[in-house]
């Protein structure tokens, strides 16, 4: 059976990307004995260290466990008070409705999170765009992967990663791109690193400023001038044109706009020009370009460092115009390959989960495919147009025009660009709702209405991972307190605002409406056939949901009956139906989802970061993960293990630079931007050059006084994507 017995859950981590399967048992003495699934695809046994110290994260120090009001509300000033499930819920209901009533559906919105399971999301993404009629739903992940996403869209014609880990090991050359894979996608990088040891001649190149962990297996780092990903990658599109290697029969065949890429791309100037405006040496650059252009099977992974930018769309576009003008996708060892950052940013785009899409993967702004989901839902009203993304929505509620927002699992106090303006907007709106695990977030303290949420290992679902593998996250510890699934406290919502809909008793019944619409939505005359498809898990009883292995999607209609079994009748099943349709690299029958079946090349032109270094602020502050904690450390930050590795905000710099500034390693400073500041101890880590500076972003007012990165990060967003720029703003340093 796929659980192992009484005492062994088999789940799947809460953290990266990358989706590591988890053994999770109770050991005799009443402690949480964690241990990598060896039969789990995605990581075959390994865990990271975060992943290990899982147990250490689940105890109930800090914990919401009770429903609690706020009774002086409008400024966030009363004092909290323990509250009733329905107390708490009536007043959330009441105040949506009122707004709603009052104001019209889009002034009231939904601000959600990777953190989600696929069926919270599924289930918050229907009451909103179906139910309230507004797509004011956007998600942390557009932090993270929006770029990807437009990407995706724009070169595919859907929000699809072609590849699969596999690809990683059957690779001769691969390039990470933006990527401290060392850190951030551990056990990703772990698998990297045994295959360059077992096959040596495997070239790894990491392009990023900083030289990172990750460049400790590299056989060439490209510390390339924040921004500079378009030049560069533009510059190796020219350059392949020049040496005769595209693949012609490729691009005739299932591409079209060629031409006009490689006119934009022609703007860059030759590789003395490139390497000039990357700020790279162009010996350097020329080894990668001709590593390139001679290597069939590369994999090209790109994660923050590309998509953090107010030109992270036109980033993506411009590598997978490179993979697309070599006919480097679709096949074993080579494509583009988007990683995630969080534990189900797919899932949650599989469900429509940003403020421009709709489930399974179709279009908010194609009325014909709005007026078959709202047809599928049976739903009232639908939204008829885009909502509000992350950055527009704060700046919308500061404005007044959004006056009710429900956030869930996660803590945009912390985690948003200008984060100064995060607190002022929710300092200034009506009704401010959070349901979380945790009690003393930031966003919590200035929240009207808290609700006690599950965690990992209390709640049960499935996630996706960055290979499209859905996994599922099983619950094996009883809920503590009140806490209730967030898809159980939307219901509750939705039914007290009188929306049909959300009778749902149990997540496999959600499943299931989201497998089925995905199943009618391709079989649907008129509609464009998708690859995502998860047909064949329609249908499923909550046995097979129970005993769901790793799957990657498309699941096709056909893999319905043979799914319905159980254990290793069904692994044999999965590895069937893989083999059988190819599933595991799409794209491999030269098909995209455009209604013509070609692949788009996007014609991307260099530019600048949108807020350029000047007199005032003349360093580059860069931001991101370091190994041990995650995200705003509500979960790590309980592990004193992982606390050893990074103990407090650190600011990395170069020791010129901190003579220039009159700062000193080991002594505290303080970052200052146009936007915000804030204080943390200078440090030499070596991996930076002259004008950039480094810091974490895991830190909180909670944490540690002062030490919001997100104050201090400038909120240009992607004009494409809405993704913010957090790898580029303009600081200086003050000793402190
Ligand atoms: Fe795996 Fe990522 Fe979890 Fe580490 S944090 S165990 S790499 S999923």
């Amino acid at each position: 059976s796929f659980i192992q017995s009484a005492a062994t859950v088999r789940t799947t981590c809460p953290y990266c990307g990358v989706g590591c399967g988890v053994n999770a048992s109770m050991g005799k003495d009443g402690t949480l004995a964690i241990a990598g699934d060896a039969d789990h695809p995605a990581s075959r046994g390994r865990l990271c260290v975060k992943g290990s110290a899982l147990g250490e994260t689940v105890g109930m120090q800090g914990r919401l466990l009770a429903p609690m009001l706020r009774d002086a509300d409008g400024d966030g000033g009363g004092a909290l008070r323990e509250a009733t499930w329905d107390e708490a819920l009536d007043k959330v209901a009441a105040g949506f409705q009122r707004i709603i009533a009052e104001h019209g559906p889009d002034a009231v919105a939904l601000y959600v999170s990777g953190q989600l399971l696929t069926e919270d999301y599924y289930v918050a993404n229907k009451f909103m765009k179906g139910y309230v009629g507004s797509a004011n739903i956007d998600t942390n992940s557009r932090l993270c992967m929006s770029s990807a996403v437009a990407g995706h869209k724009r070169a595919f014609g859907e929000d699809v990663v072609p590849g699969c880990y596999e690809d990683f090991e059957l690779a001769d050359m691969i390039v990470l791109v933006g990527s401290n894979a060392a850190w951030c996608h551990p056990t990703l990088y772990q698998r990297i690193a045994r295959a360059k040891e077992a096959r040596p001649h495997l070239k790894i190149v990491v392009i990023d400023p900083r030289r990172t962990a990750t460049c400790d297996i590299a056989d060439l780092h490209l510390p390339l001038k924040p921004g500079a990903d378009v030049a560069l990658f533009n510059g190796l599109l020219a350059y392949l044109a020049q040496q005769n290697r595209l693949d012609a029969a490729f691009v005739a065949g299932h591409t079209t706009g060629l031409d006009d890429a490689l006119a934009a791309a022609g703007q860059g100037g030759n590789l003395l020009e490139v390497a000039r405006a990357c700020r790279i040496d162009p010996q350097l650059l020329r080894q990668f370009y001709e590593w390139f252009a001679a290597t069939d099977k590369v994999v090209t992974a790109f994660t923050m460092g590309v998509n953090q930018s107010s030109s992270g769309a036109d980033k993506v576009n411009a590598i997978i115009n490179c993979h697309l003008a070599t006919g480097r996708i679709g096949k074993p060892g080579m494509g583009p390959f988007s990683l995630t950052g969080q534990p189900n940013a797919m899932g949650g785009r599989e469900v429509g989960g940003l403020a421009n899409m709709l489930a399974a993967h179709m279009d908010l702004d194609n009325p014909d495919q709005r007026a078959a989901l709202q047809g599928f839902w049976q739903a009232p009203r639908m939204a008829e147009r885009p909502g509000l993304k992350a950055v527009d929505l704060f700046q919308a509620i500061e404005a007044g025009k959004v006056k009710a927002v429900w956030i869930m699992a996660t803590n945009p106090l912390v985690s948003m660009p200008d984060a100064d303006q995060a607190r002022r907007a929710l300092a200034k709106c009506e009704l401010v709702v959070a349901s979380d695990i945790a009690l003393g977030t930031d966003t919590n303290a200035v929240s009207h209405v808290l609700l006690p949420a599950l965690g990992w290992g209390e709640k049960d679902g499935t996630v996706t991972n960055s290979e499209r593998c859905i996994s599922r996250q099983r619950g094996f510890l009883s809920a503590p307190g009140a806490a209730r699934p967030d898809w159980h406290i939307i219901c509750d919502v939705a039914r007290r605002m009188g929306y049909a809909g959300f009778d749902f008793t149990a997540p496999h019944e959600i499943f299931d409406e989201h497998a089925r619409l995905s199943a009618w939505q391709n079989g649907t005359p008129g509609q464009r056939r998708r690859l995502f498809d998860i047909g064949g898990l329609a249908g499923m009883t909550r046995a097979a949901y129970d005993a769901l292995a790793p799957l990657q999607w498309p699941v096709l209609a056909g893999a319905a009956a043979s799914l319905a079994a159980q254990g290793e009748e069904q692994e044999a099943a999965r590895e069937a139906a893989q083999e059988a349709d190819a599933s595991t690299r799409l794209f491999g029958d030269g098909m995209f989802s455009f209604p013509d079946g070609r692949a788009r090349f996007v014609a991307t032109v260099a530019r600048a970061p949108a807020n350029l270094p000047d007199g005032d602020y003349p360093l580059v502050l860069n931001t991101g993960r370091v190994r041990d904690q995650w995200h705003t450390m509500t979960r790590t930050g309980k592990s004193p293990r992982l606390a050893e590795h990074v103990p407090e905000p650190f600011v990395d710099m170069h020791p010129q630079d901190a003579l220039l500034w009159g700062v000193k390693a080991g002594e505290l400073a303080r970052v200052v931007s146009g936007w915000g500041s804030v204080v943390a101890r200078v440090q030499h880590g070596g991996g930076i050059a002259r004008g950039s500076v480094f810091m974490p972003i895991h830190w909180s007012a909670q944490t540690a006084s002062d030490a919001r990165v997100g104050a201090v990060v400038n909120p240009a967003v992607d004009p494409v994507s809405g993704e913010p720029e957090f790898k580029h703003t303009p600081v200086r340093l003050e000793p402190f």
